[in-house]
């Protein structure tokens, strides 16, 4: 079999293989109920204990405050619906335009029982503005959400001076760092945030488990009901294996972010001049400088409609890339909402593929990539047969280049 070159982690995560060896034992022997008193319920117990203290540490937080989910949804879900409820009134819901459907949709339900929602506008490179935030908080306001880093063009807000003007207003505020987290600093004092979103699989950990900060003393209401583990915030037999993975996918990142960090930008660098290179009729999304280090968003003029064929082409050669953000596949050819908030017409919304990179990815991959991509755009205006000769050619790339 070919390799394949993976540059969707923006969508998930390949598992690292020192996450998994740190889950093999809870996937086997280490099978006990952390509610348990016996030995089996005490080893996990001290296992889950141990993850939360690492998901803690990757952004400051103490370990009694964070709260283990089965999502980054959920986490979402849990944020805003718990403020809303324990603030015991329909109340405000502040947040943006370009927020994940984990938040867009849980403020659609939310609206559905009265709560106010408003959406901030953000500007064209998908910036927030303080401005904005401040004329909103002049009505009275339950919580504020903005995420740390949009998932379809890779901008990074302002967190902290937006989390502080809406301290100084006594509000709430939640942000969404599941696209931030493990890739750019975080730290919750810093930033002076209640409530941060988290999923283990952006970050090299298992899917189905995120986490909730929840900064000590901010009230919270539940939205799933039972024998009243994490704090009673959130009832199930935890999810022992994907919390031990979480922990250590956290640990991990923690470790290697700034080496990490340094070494994506570089390729993001490098692919954005050979793109304009090769394609000059290339073009990027997403703010230049805030922005996820190995995220890089673009769109060919007069061929948006055709993302998604490139996006086929790319896959056929062995390259795998998205169109838009994974979650609005399934609306694959319609306008993306992030780029009509963003100012974008209705073509260019349409036309976005994104590349993100990740721990496995090498120059080599890249140099590949690269020599791919002219071909790939000139199958644009071929036959679909043509796309077989793009083969990621296996002589180079070395077996276990994807490690
Ligand atoms: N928030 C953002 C910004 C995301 O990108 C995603 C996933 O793509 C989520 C929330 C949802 O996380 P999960 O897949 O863990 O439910």
């Amino acid at each position: 079999m070919n390799p394949r070159i993976y540059f969707d982690h923006s969508a998930t995560t390949p598992l690292d293989p020192r996450v998994l060896t740190a889950m093999g034992p809870f996937l086997g022997g280490a099978f006990g109920n952390p509610s348990s008193l016996h030995q089996e319920g005490r080893a996990a117990r001290a296992a889950i204990e141990t993850a939360r203290a690492q998901v803690a540490s990757l952004i400051g937080a103490e370990p009694e405050e964070i709260i283990f989910t089965a999502s980054g949804t959920e986490a979402d879900n849990l944020a805003l619906i718990g403020a809303v409820r324990a603030s015991g009134r329909p109340g405000h819901v502040v947040t943006t335009s370009i927020e994940h459907a984990a938040i867009l949709e849980t403020c659609l339900f939310l609206a559905g029982s009265g709560t106010k929602i408003t959406h901030l506008p953000v500007d064209a490179d998908g910036l927030v503005s303080p401005q904005s935030l401040l004329r909103a908080l002049q009505s009275k306001v339950t919580l504020v959400s903005v995420m740390a880093a949009n998932n379809v063009v890779g901008t990074l807000q302002p967190i902290e001076e937006l989390a502080h003007l809406t301290k100084l207003h006594g509000v709430l505020f939640h942000t969404d760092a599941v696209q931030a987290a493990g890739k750019i600093p975080l730290d919750v004092n810093r930033l002076h945030v209640d409530l941060l979103s988290l999923s283990a699989h952006k970050l090299h950990g298992p899917k189905g488990i995120g986490a909730l900060y929840v900064r000590k003393g901010t009230r919270l209401s539940p939205i799933v009901f039972g024998g009243g583990q994490e704090r009673g915030l959130r009832s199930a037999t935890e999810n022992v294996v994907g919390i031990v993975g979480f922990g250590a996918g956290a640990a991990i990142a923690r470790e290697e972010l700034a080496e990490e960090a340094t070494r994506l930008a570089g390729f993001r660098t490098f692919i954005s001049e050979e793109l304009f290179r090769l394609l000059p009729d290339s073009y990027l999304f997403g703010h230049p400088v805030h922005r996820l280090p190995g995220h890089l968003s673009f769109g060919l003029r007069g061929q948006e409609r055709e993302v998604g064929k490139l996006v086929a082409a790319f896959d056929a050669a062995g390259v795998a890339v998205s169109a838009g953000s994974a979650c609005s596949a399934n609306h694959s050819g319609e306008p993306s909402n992030v780029l009509l908030a963003m100012g974008c017409d209705a073509e260019r919304a349409r036309g976005l593929i994104r590349l993100s990179l990740g721990r496995f990815n090498t120059q080599q991959e890249v140099d590949c990539f690269l020599e791919i991509l002219p071909r790939a755009v000139a199958t644009l205006s071929v036959p679909r047969n043509a796309v077989a000769e793009l083969k990621v050619p296996s002589s180079t790339l070395a077996a276990g280049a994807l490690a």
